[in-house]
């Protein structure tokens, strides 16, 4: 298709979608249904498509059911878990489990929490190397840090943002033990080719599904396919207690390991058993996160809905191109939705300009991570620990340090990544979808002006 077909066709669509002419023109009376893209840029004193606020995250959450589970669990007395085998956190994993369709679940206080106990759990740690992404929350490195494995990093690809399995392949040796691949964005990772290296070169996979509920690859639940799938139900997150997390899986022995590990190495008989720290997620998460677990499908469907309803009205623009899917995707989680911003079609304006024009038309996008791990200070403290260089040769730290070169994630940060918040403006109208697209479009058609 046509470039220069794309703002027309998608700017007709658009506005004749009936709902959002009539939204519109009662918003902005004397523009009427047409032209809007073509007015003025708001940066330059003209009038923003939007003027309405975004729902707002987690807020929205607080209605009835959540305060009537809160009072409850505050009136009852049971504020630990270890109070009742049937208090909220208890009936939480078991209703997450189910809503999974996994065999257990084990609540954490945080995303991190549940993946360092995952680390814990399968026995890695000084001396083992794990492979990660290099662009994710730092909890993901930090998890591995803690039991002082090696975080390995390898390069995304830079349309999916995702690690890419060949560079993953390429970071393989003698002491790699497992795999941590991160579904950003909520997005499912390759799976199969993840999954398909692991078995290859016998390693563990724990998925950081910390960006991600409810999401189907390959007839598979993401979270499910790998020996253990982690979440985190942070402030931020689609499911959201302030600070939370859990731990999915199928294997029982495996999974009571992980209980043990988040019990201060207590297992379930009360035998102080093994190492662990204490990561016991309390009744008040697990009753903020009942109060809402009812409704999270449909707010999962109608970020799916809305995403795909963005993404085609993008379809075939050039300037900003939805992150790539792999074969198999069937759902994502949506924590963002997340597009490269391509410049060059753009008149050469930079991403921070473009965003600045579009946060003036009351359409919010955000760069989100700033920088890779690759290019944080936490290498150069690690590589003086008396721990690694008592357990890693001097060669293989010098070449760590070398290979922390990764160009794909670079420019993904530097200038390509644009993203929408999920839960918030995701979570909108299609009349809203409609505002990010007239916007984007209106300042599209003024790039020369920028
Ligand atoms: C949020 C997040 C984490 C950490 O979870 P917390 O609950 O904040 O500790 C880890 N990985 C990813 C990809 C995340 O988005």
């Amino acid at each position: 298709m046509e470039f220069k077909d794309f703002n027309r066709r998608n700017f007709i669509a658009a506005v004749t979608t009936t709902t959002v002419a009539t939204a519109l023109s009662s918003i902005f009376p004397v523009m009427g249904n047409t032209k809007r893209t073509s007015g003025k840029l708001a940066l330059l004193g003209g009038t923003p498509i939007r003027a309405k606020v975004w729902p707002k995250w987690p807020a929205m959450l607080a209605d009835d059911k959540m305060m009537e589970s809160i009072i409850k669990t505050t009136k009852s007395g049971i504020w630990s878990r270890i109070q009742s085998p049937t208090g909220t956190v208890a009936t939480f994993e078991k209703e997450y489990a189910r809503l999974t369709g996994t065999n257990f679940c084990v609540g954490t206080g945080s995303g991190t929490q549940a993946l360092s106990t995952c680390v814990e759990a399968l026995g890695l740690g000084p001396g083992d190397e794990v492979i990660t992404s290099p662009y994710s929350d730092f909890g993901t490195v930090s998890a591995i840090l803690t039991s002082r494995a090696l975080p390995v990093l390898a390069d995304l690809d830079r349309e999916s943002f995702q690690m890419d399995p060949d560079e993953v392949e390429k970071r393989i040796n003698k002491n790699t033990r497992a795999i941590i691949p991160v579904h950003i964005m909520g997005m499912p990772c390759n799976m199969e080719k993840i999954m398909a290296l692991a078995k290859k070169h016998n390693l563990k996979v724990i998925e950081d599904a910390c960006q991600v509920n409810f999401a189907r690859y390959q007839g598979k639940q993401v979270g499910a396919i790998g020996d253990l799938g982690c979440f985190s139900f942070q402030a931020s997150k689609q499911i959201s207690c302030g600070e939370g997390g859990a731990i999915i899986g199928n294997d029982a022995e495996l999974m009571d390991r992980c209980f043990t590990v988040q019990n201060h190495g207590t297992n379930r008989k009360g035998s102080n058993v093994t190492i662990g720290p204490k990561y016991r997620m309390n009744e008040f998460e697990g009753a903020i996160l009942m109060g809402q677990l009812s409704s999270a499908k449909e707010r999962f469907e109608r970020r799916n809905v809305n995403a795909a309803y963005l993404s085609s009205k993008l379809k075939g623009f050039k300037g900003l191109v939805p992150q790539k899917q792999y074969e198999g995707t069937e759902s994502s989680g949506y924590y963002k939705y997340a597009m490269s911003y391509h410049k060059e079609h753009f008149n050469n304006v930079e991403r921070s300009k473009f965003l600045k024009a579009l946060a003036a038309e009351g359409i919010n996008l955000s760069p989100y991570i700033a920088r890779g791990f690759h290019v944080e200070p936490w290498i150069d403290e690690i590589l003086n620990l008396k721990e690694y260089k008592t357990m890693y040769s001097a060669a293989r730290l010098k070449r760590y340090r070398e290979e922390m070169n990764f160009p794909n994630c670079d420019l993904i940060c530097n200038e390509e990544m644009v993203v929408l918040e999920g839960s918030g403006s995701l979570l909108g109208s299609t009349q809203d979808m409609d505002d990010v697209i007239n916007a984007i479009m209106k300042v599209y058609e003024n790039r020369d002006k920028l």
